[in-house]
């Protein structure tokens, strides 16, 4: 399967706020408030702004369940 048109993805990086572990993630899933963890520690990391790529750690105010 051949698909010419596929353009590589933008890589952004950031450190993680807990461990400092370097974080690479791909535009396409780099969203603003969108919630991701971190590979090294699992400590879950709000994206807070895009260009620049920053996060923080994420805490969960609403008692979420998790299912
Ligand atoms: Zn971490």
């Amino acid at each position: 399967m051949k698909n010419t048109n596929f353009r590589k993805p933008n890589i952004y990086k950031t450190n993680c706020p807990s461990c400092n572990e370097t974080i690479h993630i791909d535009e396409f899933q780099v969203d603003e408030d969108e919630v991701i963890d971190c590979p090294e520690c699992w400590t879950l990391l709000q994206i807070v702004s895009v260009q620049p790529f920053k996060v923080i750690e994420h805490f969960d105010e609403n008692d979420f369940e998790w299912v």
